[in-house]
């Protein structure tokens, strides 16, 4: 099934996201009782990312994205970046998901990394889109910022650079991680008022160590509101209440969000099913009931 068919039978579609282990081959089978635990919850899908540097990255993901569709029964939304990668590595990449009927596509620039190949046979998110689209068989996804791409000149030039996503074929977009609810709101009547009609899942990361404070909080670039630092600062030194809290953070966030009328919610899960599943349990009575 692809996945913007969902936003027209659900009010609120949730989805969770995985990276492959780093480690290749065997590896990628260590996820699978995480992936297990997940489907548990009963996510309308799973999305799985791609590792930086194209080439045999998407191996990675084509496989455990087969796995959550042919093994678990799980609509997949496998990531695909092209800044390091040739059309024909591309092509290669969508003939594995098309064999594995892996149905739906996340199609990303990525960032670029000064010590990896810089390929230019797709310069933007929307030219990989509009390739992806033009092969057919594959619902495509889009990636947006509520505060903005770093490389934007500002948010409105930001917004404005979707509307080439959505002619290119991307038939839903997925938000980068935000901590202030504010953003998205903004964000989404900028988008609405620049003819950007697609439905938006919104994206939120449970933080709950200070581990993932210093690597992800401090990569993304997201803002973070005083209601957010206060929780960091206050429960600096004690692990559990941390955790406690950083799921209540998220908890709170969602439950506003889908109040609020948000698409979608698409759960930065880090493949942590425990967070997942106390994320879940603190929102599911909000959510469209699951088979
Ligand atoms: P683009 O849409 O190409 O945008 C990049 C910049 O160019 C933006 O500033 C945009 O405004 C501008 N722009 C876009 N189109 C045009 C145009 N036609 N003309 C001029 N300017 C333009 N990275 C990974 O490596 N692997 C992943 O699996 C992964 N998953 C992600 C999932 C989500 C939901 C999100 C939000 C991000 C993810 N990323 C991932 C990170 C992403 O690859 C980076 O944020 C990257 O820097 C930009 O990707 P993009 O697809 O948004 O690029």
């Amino acid at each position: 099934m692809f996945i913007h068919e969902m936003f027209q039978q659900k009010p609120c579609v949730f989805s969770v996201e995985v990276f492959p282990p780093k480690k290749a081959g065997a590896a990628e089978e260590t996820l699978y009782p995480v992936l297990r635990e997940l489907c548990t919850l009963g996510p309308d899908y799973i999305s799985v990312t791609y590792g930086a540097g194209g080439g045999t990255a998407g191996q990675s993901t084509a496989k455990i994205a087969s796995y959550i569709k042919n093994g678990l029964h799980v609509e997949a939304l496998a990531h695909l970046t092209c800044v390091n990668s040739t059309r024909v590595q591309v092509e290669e990449t969508l003939t594995r998901l098309r064999e594995d009927n892996v149905e739906n596509v996340l199609a990303l620039r990525g960032d670029i990394n000064p010590d990896l190949p810089r390929r230019m046979d797709f310069l933007h998110a929307s030219d990989l889109a509009k390739a992806i689209a033009q092969t057919g068989g594959f619902g495509v996804a889009g990636a947006c910022y509520p505060e903005g791409h770093v490389e934007s000149p500002s948010l409105k030039a930001d917004v404005e650079s979707l509307r080439y996503k959505a002619e290119a074929g991307v038939s839903h977009l997925i938000t980068q991680l935000f901590f202030d609810n504010v953003s998205y709101y903004r964000f989404l009547n900028m988008a609405r008022k620049a003819g950007i009609s697609l439905p938006v899942q919104a994206g939120i990361m449970p933080i709950v160590s200070k581990r993932q404070i210093e690597r992800t909080v401090a990569l993304s670039s997201a803002s973070l509101p005083p209601q957010f630092t206060k929780m960091i600062s206050r429960y600096d030194h004690d692990e559990q209440a941390l955790f406690d809290a950083g799921i209540e953070y998220a908890v709170t966030q969602i439950r506003d969000l889908i109040t609020g009328g948000a698409d979608g919610i698409h759960l930065y899960a880090m493949n942590n099913a425990r967070v997942a599943r106390l994320v879940y349990e603190g929102i599911r009575d909000l959510l469209p009931e699951r088979t």
